[in-house]
């Protein structure tokens, strides 16, 4: 497993995974599809109106084997069960 990656997520473009900033996905792919970079469960992007425009990444279906849902992380990691590939 790779190490998680909390500061961006992945957009499909052109048939293609890539990986890209909360702040880029936000701003230039509002529409786009996203997924987490580590369970690859579909998730949306939120900005947080209480900080100082902090962006932040909610996986649509909840999962607990996911580090960036710190909330529901069993502590071992595995694939989403709606993943996308
Ligand atoms: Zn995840």
């Amino acid at each position: 497993m790779t190490t998680a990656d909390t500061t961006g997520c992945e957009i499909e473009i052109d048939g293609a995974w890539r990986p890209v900033s909360f702040a880029q996905a936000h701003a230039r792919y509002p529409a786009a599809i996203k997924r987490c970079p580590v369970c690859h469960g579909r998730v949306a992007i939120h900005v947080n109106s209480t900080a100082q425009g902090g962006l932040w990444l909610q996986h649509r279906r909840a999962h607990d084997g996911c580090p960036l849902m710190p909330a529901r992380f069993t502590g071992e990691v595995s694939p989403h069960p709606q993943a996308l590939s």
